[in-house]
């Protein structure tokens, strides 16, 4: 791995042609030491937000011991970065194959449910094992999201106690989950989706062991500015202890977006410019999957040694495939005499970004380095309020 100290001062060293990812281990490493220290339990990381082996080993030595995966292949890869990990099987709707072998093969022993089927299908793969933590995924209000989980998952509340009651019978530890929807923007989507939890627990009467908040924890991005992440915890936390849980349960939640984030951004090149829209060299396809499907906003910057003294303007982008859709919305704010041959820098792009990448059309990502600057937004560290400022000035 390649190491510079910044994102400047690789893009004028090396004048990259393809696309470079940037990492920056120390904000992942910032991130995971908050949750840790700050969240009132067990964080559990999803590794479907940035499966990058490095970034898991690191993880891993950073104090975050419990993974969220979804796939044999993410149960393998976790295995092999972080071997004495604890694996949490959390896709409520799994093949029989994967989780036979995720138990007798790779040590998994918690699964999550959203119907009895699912449930049937634990027990038989297990060969009615004693020892699991089959977690019971309700479905949840994503409102406060940027971006829904609410449709696809979770049992309905018309089934929530049968199969409550039923799960209880098979398991050794029996927990509650749900998903928010990604990029909650306030804490009382904890609080509400916590309330639904009361109720299932007070119409079943079982024993709850385990709750789990599910992901959700927001990042920052233009036109995005989410609470302290305290502020979700200390909500979480009291609508924890109000619950009727059994004395000795755990809390868990499953952050992706916010552990990774500010872990990669990527620099990009101008091939062309048309107005107010710039050609660059990644897209849709590529680490912008996001920014072109759902319109998010990503924080950027222009790399130029000397820079600009023009003022902003709105670009959109165009992603280097040949067909309309790997476009960008933006609105990307640029300096005015931004022209081909200038490097972007585009941040937050360690969640969901760098993960989606595709080679369609022949275009693949360049080179990984590792930088120490900051990352382009943080919501974490003791300047985190400062930089929240600069931002909120800069954006
Ligand atoms: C995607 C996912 C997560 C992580 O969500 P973020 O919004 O990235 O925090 C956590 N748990 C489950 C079950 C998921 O599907």
């Amino acid at each position: 791995m390649h190491k510079h100290h910044s994102a400047l001062g690789l893009a004028t060293a090396l004048r990259p042609v393809q696309p470079v990812t940037l990492i920056r281990p120390h904000a992942a490493q910032r991130a995971a030491r908050f949750f840790g220290e700050k969240f009132p339990g067990k964080s559990l990381y999803a590794v479907k937000a940035n499966p990058s082996p490095e970034l898991i080993a690191l993880l891993w030595d950073s104090g975050i011991t419990h993974f969220d995966v979804a796939s044999l292949a993410e149960v393998k890869l976790v295995r092999e970065n972080a071997p004495d990990a604890t694996l949490c099987f959390m896709h409520p709707v799994k093949a029989e194959e994967a989780i036979r072998e995720a138990y007798a093969d790779h040590g998994v022993r918690t699964f999550s449910l959203d119907s009895m089927d699912e449930l049937d299908k634990i027990v038989r793969a297990t060969d009615g094992a004693t020892d699991l933590t089959l977690c019971v995924r309700l479905r949840v209000s994503s409102e406060h999201s940027k971006l829904s989980l609410a449709s696809k998952f979770g049992a309905d509340p018309s089934e929530v106690r049968e199969l409550l009651i039923a799960t209880r019978q098979v398991a050794d530890a029996l927990g509650i989950c749900f998903h928010v929807g990604s990029q909650a923007m306030t804490p009382s989507a904890y609080v509400e989706a916590l309330e639904r939890v009361r109720a299932a627990i007070v119409s079943s009467g079982v024993t709850v062991d385990v709750i789990d908040v599910g992901g959700g924890f927001p990042s920052v991005y233009p036109g995005m500015e989410p609470p302290a992440l305290e502020a979700y915890f200390d909500a979480i936390a009291r609508a924890y202890e109000s619950l009727p849980v059994s004395y000795s349960s755990e809390l868990w939640c499953e952050p992706g977006r916010a552990l990774c984030a500010e872990y990669s951004s990527l620099i990009v090149r101008v091939e062309k410019r048309r107005g107010d829209e710039l050609y660059i060299n990644d897209g849709a396809y590529g680490a912008l999957f996001d920014a072109a499907h759902v319109g998010w906003r990503f924080p950027v910057a222009l790399l130029r040694e000397e820079a600009s003294d023009t003022r902003n303007m709105a670009f959109s982008f165009y992603g280097p495939t040949c067909d309309d859709m790997d476009h960008m919305a933006g609105p990307f704010l640029l300096p005015a005499d931004i022209q081909a041959g200038d490097y972007i820098e585009i941040g937050m792009l360690g969640a969901y970004g760098c993960a989606m990448r595709t080679g369609f059309n022949g275009f693949t990502n360049g080179a990984t380095h590792e930088v120490s600057d900051a990352p382009m937004a943080t919501l974490y560290g003791e300047d985190a309020d400062e930089a929240l400022s600069a931002r909120v000035v800069k954006l």
